[in-house]
């Protein structure tokens, strides 16, 4: 596996010969620009494992350009080799947002028009699909509002997680990103552009929810608003026991009145990582958790409930008394109360505060081969017992989070592929490998750790799912659909006959 990694990673040459299907872009009348030279950023992601050169990448001004250029390599047909990737800020690991040979469509040159915010009964918010989410946060709030759902991250863009989910520590309240959006505006790969809704389109809506950009270019969202809290009570507690920690988990995730944030995340061979915390978060009782901490030679596995509460500085009462009620009926050790009061923006922005930390020290441009699972939760205490402290014995190669879903929160009319349970879990090895090296850390070994997570997954037949999901054969993806694959598959016959869009997720190759 170590070795197709590296055998997949197409290290060519940037200076191309500009063929003759590129060559015909030039004659296309655009508010944008081609550019044919400066085409190496685009050739890789955030996993810093694939380097997919394209041959010229598209900066849009408009929606017409993207739509122009479309339109025109769909009418060169088969007799023209190009395909198109839209990016959005690259954040992918595994080369989905790039484009062998083709055109990369730089969605953050589409910044018109600005974005709008609506307030009345019903709040939304209208986006270029380019637009980092940060920046629709920082927009939000001028008016005391903000989107529902979030991912962990916000230097990601709208149209980015929109092709995916967007899963965050709010999902399980209301559901995914993919769950929270009104309208989009999309350019199909036929070059049509077409405004769709849960009325307006609604096939076509839900195709491109979750799609993996294969079904149309997403170029403007309208995102739901809800009123903005201004502080947030972030709390970590302890486990050693995994039973009592998704039981506890679920628990919060199953009530009405409850945290508005729960995630947990996974230290195996790691007690050295409470120290780190201490910059953000206080212990309510400092010895019992310095005397746990102690107690926790390393080589232990220990489970972290990660919850927030959000409310409003007039509020600071009723919000603690709500805490205190949800705390009491948890099962964590009491010791390893661990609270923090942040902004509301601090909170949702805090894995930036990390990058900048990382950036500092080299280690965030460095690859990351990162695995997201999606658990049935019938089966999550037996992938628990098989792969944290077996197959994965150390986690300081990075964060495992570990959180539940509610299914009903979720469209099945989308394209997004998720366990057939009420309940399902969020497993995600976010792993950054060590900039040179050999053995734990090393990208090889993660690789391999993964490989073998999968293995674990075939073998005992776990109903797992991966989110943000790579193969690399359309026998792995029909079987990654399931039932929805033939739907996929119509849809896709419908709005990208020509199988030009996407090339990255390696679902359907272009036919020439
Ligand atoms: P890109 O990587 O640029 O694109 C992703 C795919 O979408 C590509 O196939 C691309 O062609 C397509 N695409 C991009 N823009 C469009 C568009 N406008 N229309 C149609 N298709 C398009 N995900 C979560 O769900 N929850 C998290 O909490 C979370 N945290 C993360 C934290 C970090 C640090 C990172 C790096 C990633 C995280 N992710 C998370 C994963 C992230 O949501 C995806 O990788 C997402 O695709 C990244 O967005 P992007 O704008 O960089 O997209």
């Amino acid at each position: 596996m170590f070795l197709s990694c590296f055998t997949a990673k197409l290290n060519l040459c940037s200076d191309f010969p500009i063929t003759k299907s590129t060559s015909s872009l030039t004659t296309l009348h655009l508010d944008g620009y081609f550019n044919f030279e400066d085409i190496s950023h685009v050739a890789e992601d955030f996993g810093k494992q694939y380097h997919y050169y394209p041959l010229a990448v598209l900066h849009p001004s408009s929606v017409s350009d993207i739509a122009t250029t479309i339109n025109h390599i769909f009418h060169m047909g088969p007799y023209s080799e190009l395909t198109v990737a839209a990016r959005g800020n690259g954040h992918s690991t595994h080369g989905q947002s790039q484009a062998y040979n083709g055109l990369v469509i730089k969605m953050e040159s589409l910044s018109r028009p600005e974005m709008k915010v609506h307030t009345g009964e019903v709040s939304f918010i209208d986006v270029s699909s380019g637009e980092l989410w940060i920046n629709v946060l920082h927009e939000s709030l001028k008016y005391g509002l903000t989107p529902k759902s979030w991912t962990d991250y916000l230097y990601l863009t709208v149209g980015g997680t929109l092709s995916n989910a967007g899963i965050g520590g709010q999902a399980f309240k209301h559901g995914p990103q993919i769950s929270n959006v009104y309208q989009l505006e999309v350019v199909t790969g036929k070059g049509e552009v077409k405004l769709c809704s849960e009325k307006q389109n609604p096939d076509l809506f839900y195709a491109v929810l979750g799609g993996l950009g294969q079904f149309g270019i997403i170029t403007r969202a309208r995102i739901a608003l809800q009123p903005a809290p201004k502080m947030v009570k972030w709390i970590r507690v302890v486990y050693t026991d995994f039973f009592l920690f998704t039981k506890d988990q679920e628990h919060l995730t199953s009530l009405k009145n409850t945290f508005d944030y729960v995630e947990g995340f996974v230290i195996i061979n790691r007690t050295g990582v409470f120290n780190k915390w201490r910059s953000s978060f206080k212990p309510r009782d400092p010895v019992g958790a310095n005397e746990f901490i102690s107690d926790q030679s390393d080589g232990k596995t220990l489970f972290c409930l990660e919850v927030a509460k959000y409310f409003n500085p007039n509020e600071t009462n009723i919000a603690n008394e709500e805490v205190e009620f949800l705390l009491s009926q948890l099962n964590f050790r009491p010791s390893t109360l661990f609270l923090s009061e942040v902004s509301y923006l601090e909170f949702l922005d805090r894995v930036h505060t990390s990058e900048i930390n990382l950036r500092s020290k080299g280690l965030w441009e460095v690859p990351h081969p990162w695995l997201n699972l999606l658990i049935p939760r019938s089966k999550i205490h037996e992938f628990a017992q098989g792969v944290f402290g077996n197959i994965v014995t150390d986690s300081s190669n990075g964060l495992i989070l570990i959180f539940p879903v509610n299914k009903s929160k979720w469209d099945n009319r989308t394209s997004a592929v998720i366990p057939d349970e009420a309940i399902f879990y969020q497993v995600a090895f976010l792993s950054s490998a060590l900039p040179s090296g050999k053995g734990i850390g090393s990208l090889e070994h993660i690789v391999n750790q993964n490989r073998r997570i999968l293995e674990f997954c075939q073998r005992t037949h776990i109903g797992m799912k991966r989110y943000l999901a790579h193969y690399t054969s359309q026998r792995e993806w029909k079987s990654h659909f399931g039932a929805q694959w033939e739907t996929f598959i119509k849809r896709k016959s419908c709005y990208d006959p020509l199988a030009i869009l996407a090339p990255g997720q390696r679902i359907f190759k272009k036919a020439t």
